[in-house]
Parts: structure tokens; sequence; C-alpha cells
């Protein structure tokens, strides 16, 4: 998506002449690419409507950064669809509150809401599952499974594959479970409880009515739409559908790490106006992270993951070093010193596992997630090495220097193999690659769209 808008404002801005057929044929071609990411076909109408109304032909004309112009009135528009103006109904701790998971089987209820209770656990709240599905086999032993490795309390009853072929499961039954478990929660004084609910494939009128009848029975004070992003357009109606049967808050949008483009996520807002909260990125339950609209538009537009970018580094390294750090970057140098330095700031930070991918880069191949140990032990060895540099090797930005001289020298110094002072210079060498895409980009004021 990214590419295909970039390259139609790079047509129009090579333009010599804009005029009302140019701006045209962008945003046709920015329409195009929105539609394949999903993006449902009303809101992308609207939008085009929208930009023409604020993109004023007159400015463009004047060789005001026509690009500019143009790219921030998308990412304006994209913005103002993600953000329904209002935020999803903020739990109170110490007071029971009830929040209901709900949305079509597959759609990652379950691997979201003991990550949901965890999250919150660890700010201090007192979280507890209740499994209200009692459509598919195995469902309470997921969430049994799920909550026990988190150390969550739960309540469900197993549904034995034999009894679900000889009895009719009556309709109350996962209404009756779901009040048992939030009446036992609250006199044991949790005060969060998260009641899991069954998504079918087909039937969903009797979906929709066991979720009305679980609803009305639990008075839940949020109810979560979990959302499968790869649906496509189809995202649109189904967030609606949903939204007509239960007072939706809130939206999780998963499995945003496979082919999924993202559009959906707008769709579902837009359709039941409710914010998105979190994104599922992968099957482990850890997979989760907490939404942010503006790095998400720049990400949907490829540019660059800039705001993700800076927002991280805003977030990782210390105020004091964050101009020169930037300043360094915009030249395009990304030396053995700065890596170093990020080195420390990330070990400062604690458990590695909780600064998984902080900074662009460092996750996957340097950390891979659930390694943490070994990733911190290779941190550290590298800094050891690196203490054996010059200053010239720190601060240099010439991939030259390292000649083989050097790099003995080097573990002869920290008393490593020549393999480990290679390895350390890849990964240093890829770092840079990551990082040097800033290069150029004038440097953003903290809370300024820095892509723009
Ligand atoms: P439920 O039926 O809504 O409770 O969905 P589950 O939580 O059981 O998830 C259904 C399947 O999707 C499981 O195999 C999960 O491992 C997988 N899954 C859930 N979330 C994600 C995600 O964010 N990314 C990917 N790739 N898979 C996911
Ligand atoms: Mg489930």
């Amino acid at each position: 998506l990214g590419g295909s808008i970039s390259r139609a404002l790079q047509q129009m801005s090579n333009a010599t002449i804009i005029d009302e057929k140019v701006l045209n044929d962008c945003l046709n071609e920015i329409t195009r690419a929105l539609l394949q990411a999903d993006v449902q076909f009303k809101l992308v109408r609207d939008m085009q409507t929208n930009i023409k109304k604020i993109v004023n032909l007159d400015d463009l004309a004047a060789g005001h950064n026509k690009r500019k112009i143009i790219q921030q009135a998308i990412f304006n528009e994209l913005c103002k669809i993600l953000d329904p103006g209002k935020l999803a109904f903020t739990l109170k701790k110490g007071k029971p509150s009830v929040v209901m998971f709900v949305g079509l089987q597959g759609s990652g209820k379950t691997t979201r809401c003991t990550k949901y209770a965890y999250y919150h656990q660890k700010k201090g709240w007192k979280p507890a599952l209740v499994c209200a599905d009692t459509f598919r086999a195995g469902a309470f032993d997921q969430l049994k499974q799920n909550a026990t490795k988190a150390k969550i309390p739960f309540y469900g009853r197993k549904s034995s594959s034999k009894c679900v072929e000889v009895v009719v499961i009556p309709k109350s039954d996962p209404v009756r479970i779901a009040v048992e478990g939030v009446e036992r929660f609250k006199k044991e004084n949790c005060d969060l409880i998260i009641v899991d609910t069954s998504g079918r494939h087909k039937q969903e009128a009797a979906l929709f009515e066991e979720m009305r009848q679980v609803s009305e029975a639990t008075k839940p004070d949020l109810v979560i739409f979990v959302m499968d992003s790869s649906i496509g357009q189809a995202a649109f109606d189904q967030a609606q559908a949903f939204k007509q049967s239960v007072a939706v808050g809130a939206v999780i949008v998963t499995k945003m790490d496979g082919h999924a483009k993202g559009g959906g996520a707008l769709s579902a807002v837009a359709a039941t106006k409710s914010p998105v909260i979190f994104i599922g990125t992968g099957e482990h339950m850890d997979e989760f992270e907490v939404f942010d609209v503006k790095p998400f538009v720049s990400r949907l537009l490829g540019m660059g993951d800039w705001s993700g970018f800076m927002d991280k580094i805003h977030e990782v390294v210390p105020m004091d070093q964050q101009p020169e750090l930037l300043q360094k970057l915009s030249e395009g140098t990304f030396t053995l010193r700065i890596m170093y330095e990020q080195f420390q700031n990330i070990l400062k930070m604690g458990p590695i596992g909780q600064v998984f991918s902080m900074l662009p880069g460092f996750s996957q191949e340097l950390m891979p997630q659930g390694r943490e140990k070994e990733s911190q032990a290779k941190i550290k060895r590298y800094m050891t090495m690196m203490d054996s540099m010059t200053n010239e090797e720190l601060d240099s930005s010439n991939p030259k220097l390292m000649n083989e001289s050097r790099i003995m020298r080097i573990a002869r110094g920290c008393g490593r193999p020549v393999r480990d002072v290679v390895d350390m210079l890849e990964e240093y060498k890829r770092l840079a690659k990551v990082w040097g895409k800033m290069k150029g980009l004038k440097i953003p004021k903290k809370g300024e769209m820095s892509a723009l």
C-alpha cells in the first residue's frame, strides 16, 4: 500500500502543472491502494471526497510541497476514521467490572482474553476468567491451560465430547456458567472478570441469541469485539452485525502478523463506533500490542514506520540523549557507539522479554522471543567486545575501517574467538541498514508526525 501511495504522490509531484486531472489521477491511484488494503469501499469513497474538499488546487499549484499536503490529508483522514472520538469504557480498579469477549469462532478470543487478563494483572488488577463457550469441544481446556500458565483464576465446565453427542446442551447452559463464574469471582473480590464466549462459523442467529442472553445475564461493563483482520472487505459487515446484537464498546483486531493489510481495522471502528484497543500479532498469547492510531496509520501508508520508530526512540532512549541521536540518524550515521549506547539503554530497562522489539531492528534476529536469557547474554557479549574497540572504531561510520587486523586485535583484547567479533559486526551492519532509513529526514519535535 505504502509503495503505491508514495508512487502516486511522486508522480503528481513531478508533474509541472497540477490541475484537476493530475489530482484526480493521484487520488484514484490512492483509492485503489486503499481498497487493496481492505479498507471498506464506502470509507474510501468518503475519504476521497473529503480530501478533495481539503486539498486546494491553488495551494498545490503555488508550489507548496504537494506531496506533503496530500499525504497529510490522507493521514489525517485515516486517523479520523480510526478515532471514533471516544475512549473505551475505562474500568475502575477495586470495583468489580465484567468484560465480555465476543467474535466469530477462530477470531482469537480465547488467545487474547488471557493476555488481556495478564496485562491488567501486571498493572495491579485482580482478574479472573470465565469460559462461557460450551459450543466448541476443548474450549474450556484451552482457556484453563492459558489461565494456569498465567496464574489467573478461571471458571468453567468441561463439556465431554460424549455428552455433546447424546445430550443437547440446553441454550441456557453458557448463560448459567457465565453467571456462576461472575458471581463467584465477585465474591472473591476480583475486579476484572472476563467472560470468554463461543463464536460459531454458522448458526449466526443462534450465536447472536446466546450472546445476547449471556450479556443480559452478566451485565458486562465492556463488550470487546474480537475480529480476525484477514477477513478483508467482510470486516465492516461482520463488525456491524455484532454491534447490532450487543453493545460493543471496544475492538481487538487479531492476526495482524499474516497477510492482513490492516484496512479491516478501519472498517471495524467505523462499523462499531468503538476504538481499537489492542492488536494481535501472532498465535502466542504474548503477541499482543496496545493499539495506537498514528503509528498504525503510518505503517498502513508505508511511511517507513516512521512514527512508530520515533515513538520507540522516545520510549527507550533517555530524553537527554534523544536530540543528539536523532541528529546523527538524520545525517545517516549509525555507529558502533550508537549501537553500544542502545544496548545499554535496553539492558537498563529490565528483563529483555519486556522490552522485546522496543527498538526497530532489535527484535526477531537479535532478540528472538522466548530466548530472553540468551539474548541478554549475547548483548552483554557484544558489549564486552566493543569495550576492546578504540574510539575511532566506535565512532566511525565507515564499514571498511574494520579490517582483518583490527578484528584480530579486538578478539585478542576481549579473549573471544574472531568468529564472535565478526558475528557482532554483522549484527551491527544489519542494524545500520534498518536505522539508516532515517537518513535525510527532518528531525521532528516530539509528538509531531515525523513522516510528513
Ligand atoms: P476463538 O475461537 O475466538 O477463541 O479463537 P482462538 O483464541 O482459539 O484462536 C483461534 C486460532 O487462531 C488459534 O489457532 C490461535 O493460535 C490463532 N490466533 C489467534 N490470534 C492470532 C494472531 O494474532 N495471529 C495468528 N497468526 N494467529 C492467531
Ligand atoms: Mg475460544
